[in-house]
């Protein structure tokens, strides 16, 4: 039950309930995955900028050979 304390807010709702998750995919590309446990939105940022859901499952299809079930 560890906390991210790093001023993480949901840009939907403004809850600091919000979970982070880094990720490295297999070609160097590291991406961090946010979620919200308030109002369950989801994003993604790639070497700290935002991006688009599904860029980010373009870039584990390429790696993974088809890692794209996640839906927003
Ligand atoms: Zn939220």
């Amino acid at each position: 039950m560890e906390q991210q304390g790093r001023g993480l807010v949901c840009p939907r709702c403004s809850s600091k309930d919000v979970i982070n998750i880094n990720l490295s995919l297999e070609h160097g590309d590291r991406v961090a995955f946010y979620s919200c446990h308030r109002c369950d939105k989801r994003w993604w940022h790639k070497d700290g900028a935002p991006v688009d859901l599904p860029e980010v499952l373009q870039m584990a299809r390429r790696d993974k050979g088809g890692a794209g079930d996640i839906q927003n």
